[in-house]
């Protein structure tokens, strides 16, 4: 049997992937191993003006109206919501970022996305005052997933296994476990680092941990950020996180970090932190790079295998954008973006 394309891994990257490669009429088959990933432990948030610098990418405006538009199609498909729009209020840190929050709001170019600087908001703590943004969103990014794994599953689409490189043979077309393959694409997150073919690439990935708990005091109707960041999923269970560790590679949740992500929460915004209920504390690995772009395209040598990885802590909101890019080179072969184009590291 024959088919266009192989997709190792289903994590938000390989999952978006292959749908849009099957709206585009090739036959897919996916492997995933089933084990709890990064996709599925983020919290999804889309927040486009990001940093102590406060900057929107030049390719934001676009990247979230391809997001939006991405995930309103798969909620009506599904017939469940996916995608939340809320507000978000950032607590600013000290004078400068004062400053430099007011610079912002009086930029034409960030009026869509800043509205205004509050002195205070009720129950929170922020002494240099609350920055409110606009065109922020959280992806739930589990039930997502879960959708779309049982319906490639359905449609005989997903082998739960895990892909070996001894099973592929390097020809043109590709062999693989008896099958035809014409490209395979390489979707792994950070497990990209024992990949054969594309681990000379700079994979810098950064574990977090997240807690998802419960307040009994009914909690603001606002995403907060203020280092971490707060997510109020109904009026009394939230999110909250995540923390950053470079330097170890297991998915192993820690009180010390769970303590850390409590007492800052408790600082900025005290009565939801004092009374939580812990209902999850989950880590998970992000897929981050050493440039911060996503590596997409083609091995140097073997052109049809491909690599579509590299989303760091933004998969919510790139990945839509980012598929269609790729889509567009695979069956068009036009350009791919210079910023992620895998090349830039020929
Ligand atoms: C704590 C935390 C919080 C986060 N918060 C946010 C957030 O708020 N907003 C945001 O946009 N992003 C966030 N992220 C980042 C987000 O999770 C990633 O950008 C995105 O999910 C990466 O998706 P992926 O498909 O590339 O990788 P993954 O989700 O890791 O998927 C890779 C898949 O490949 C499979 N796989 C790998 N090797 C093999 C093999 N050999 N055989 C079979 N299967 C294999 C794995 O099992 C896995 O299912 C967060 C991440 C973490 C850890």
């Amino acid at each position: 049997m024959k088919i266009d394309y192989l997709i190792v891994g289903q994590g938000l990257a390989g999952s978006l992937l292959a749908w849009r490669l099957i709206q585009h009429g090739q036959t897919i088959r996916m492997i995933d191993d089933g084990r709890q990933n990064a996709s599925q432990v983020a919290a999804g948030l889309i927040n486009p003006v990001t940093g102590m610098r406060l900057v929107k990418a030049p390719d934001t405006d676009r990247q979230l109206r391809l997001a939006r538009c991405f995930y309103r199609h798969l909620e009506g498909f599904f017939d469940q919501t996916f995608f939340f729009e809320k507000p978000m209020l950032r607590l600013l840190s000290d004078e400068k970022e004062q400053q430099r929050a007011h610079k912002r709001c009086q930029s034409p170019e960030y009026q869509r996305f800043l509205s205004t600087i509050l002195p205070h908001y009720p129950g929170l703590h922020s002494p240099f005052g609350l920055l409110q943004q606009q065109q922020t969103a959280y992806l739930t990014t589990k039930p997502l997933l879960a959708c779309l794994r049982q319906w490639f599953k359905k449609h005989g689409i997903l082998i739960n296994d895990r892909f070996n490189p001894a099973d592929l043979t390097l020809s043109t077309p590709l062999t693989w476990r008896g099958l035809t393959v014409e490209r395979l694409i390489f979707c792994q997150g950070h497990e990209n680092l024992e990949n054969p073919w594309f681990d000379y690439l700079p994979l810098k990935p950064v574990k977090g941990e997240i807690l998802t708990a419960f307040s009994p005091l009914p909690l603001i109707d606002r995403l907060l950020n203020y280092g971490h960041w707060f997510i109020p999923l109904d009026k009394h269970m939230f999110k909250s996180g995540a923390s950053f560790d470079r330097d170890t590679r297991d998915t192993q949740p820690t009180a010390r970090v769970r303590q850390q992500l409590l007492a800052h929460l408790e600082r900025v915004y005290p009565t939801a932190a004092a009374h939580a209920e812990i209902h999850q504390h989950q880590a998970g690995i992000r897929p981050t790079t050493a440039d911060r772009k996503p590596f997409i395209g083609p091995h140097p040598v073997h052109k049809n295998i491909y690599i579509f990885n590299g989303f760091g802590a933004k998969g919510s909101l790139q990945i839509p954008y980012y598929s269609q890019c790729f889509i567009r080179h695979l069956l068009h072969n036009h350009p791919l973006p210079t910023d992620c184009d895998i090349r830039r590291y020929a």
